[in-house]
């Protein structure tokens, strides 16, 4: 082979391999010659991507203060509440904003401190709340009269006093006050409606006082906060009390919130878990309803009142689209030791064998396991968050 028919064939081969290589997808990650591009005749505009924002949101369920709760909670100094919600202030104060339904009134010293069952609780809880990161609070439910009218007021007087907190489902006044939060360029509206008042009859001069399940009203109310906000949440107080499965009365309200395009429904009052479910609306998207959250902190001694669970929603907006990112439960675990003492809430995730090794229904009865919690968890057809979910942001932020 002559020198000249060698170069030959290696100039062809270099041609070929470089007509394959230029049948690859552009990936810019392949070493390549620079080819000039010459530019269109009319270059597009150069769009910006929509500031895209987002909110979590997280809602705990019934915070009830048994007797029981409030004599562990006494000091010489008087009441202090923050043990009972030290394991979670770290979860709590990093969402953007919090939910908690509030069961008991917190009517005052001279209404008289009780527990089951007309309730009074100190308003030092009231602080303590506020401190732990809580900062919408729901009234509408059926512990809203325990103290009567007066009790009542003199619980939203005290929130009135902590700076930052808005309370729900209950009004001073007869015309009930739009509910709108806005945070991180992100609307929120709430409503909050409860079944009744335990036969407790609302003040006759303030029939409006606790926020009632009225399908007119309520209508009424949704359809016109609606077009006022981003996102819209309804909290439910409703079903029936240590049932497993959502009523039929729930279902068919759900069914009518998502027909008023609520995004977000927030249940609570069995005092157990209930299942998530997804109702699709007419308009496409869906509404997230979480039938029960179950307890927060209480000394409800049934098996199935322990485990409760802390909602967890990612809302998204970009430009004008919305959307919920995420939707989620950390299971709760309300801890209390022999003579139910030390009562303290746990995300299940920090929850020990330790720990549990000392609550008061273990020790009466070792089917309360964290296998037990676990398989409740993975029943509620909910996504079961088992870490904190702050801190798997601000990881993957890094
Ligand atoms: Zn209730």
């Amino acid at each position: 082979m002559t020198d000249a028919k060698l170069l030959r064939i290696v100039v062809v081969f270099f041609i070929l391999a470089s007509c394959q290589t230029s049948q690859l997808p552009n990936v810019s990650v392949l070493p390549g010659p620079e080819i000039p591009v010459s530019p269109p005749e009319e270059a597009p505009p150069i769009q910006e991507p929509p500031p895209r924002d987002s909110l979590t949101l997280v809602a705990a369920g019934d915070n009830l203060f048994h007797e029981t709760l409030l004599a562990s909670s006494r000091g010489k100094e008087g009441y202090n509440f923050a043990p009972v919600y030290a394991e979670v202030k770290s979860l709590v104060e990093k969402a953007d904003l919090a939910f908690i339904n509030q069961e008991t009134v917190m009517g005052g010293e001279k209404l008289g401190y009780s527990g089951y069952p007309q309730f009074n609780t100190p308003q030092a809880l009231a602080k303590t709340l506020a401190e732990t990161g809580f900062d919408i609070v729901n009234h509408a439910n059926n512990h809203a009269m325990d103290k009567g009218g007066a009790g009542l007021l003199a619980t939203l007087d005290a929130w009135d006093a902590i700076p930052g907190v808005r309370y729900l489902g209950v009004q001073k006044t007869a015309e009930k006050p739009q509910l709108i939060i806005t945070k991180n360029n992100i609307s929120l509206g709430f409503l909050a409606y409860t079944y009744g008042t335990n036969g407790l009859a609302l003040p006759k001069d303030k029939p409006w006082l606790v926020s009632l399940i009225n399908r007119e009203n309520m209508a009424k109310e949704i359809d016109a906060l609606r077009p006022l906000c981003d996102f819209l949440i309804v909290s439910m107080h409703w079903g029936d009390e240590y049932a497993a499965d959502p009523s039929a009365g729930q279902t068919s309200l759900a069914a009518f919130l998502a027909e008023h395009n609520v995004d977000l429904v927030i249940g609570h009052h069995p005092h157990v878990l209930q299942r998530f479910e997804l109702i699709p609306r007419a308009d496409g998207k869906n509404t997230y309803c979480f039938y029960s959250l179950g307890n927060f902190a209480s000394n409800q001694l049934r098996k199935e009142t322990i485990l409760g669970g802390l909602m967890y929603v990612k809302f998204l907006k970009e430009g004008q689209e919305t959307s919920i990112a995420d939707a989620g439960l950390i299971p709760m675990v309300c801890h209390f030791d022999a003579y139910l003492a030390n009562t303290r809430v746990f995300p299940l995730y920090s929850y020990t064998e330790d720990l549990l090794g000392k609550h008061w229904y273990h020790i009466r009865d070792k089917s309360l396991s964290l296998e037990y919690f676990s398989q409740v968890s993975e029943k509620l057809k909910v996504k079961v968050i088992s870490q904190n979910p702050f801190a798997e942001e601000k990881t993957s932020a890094q």
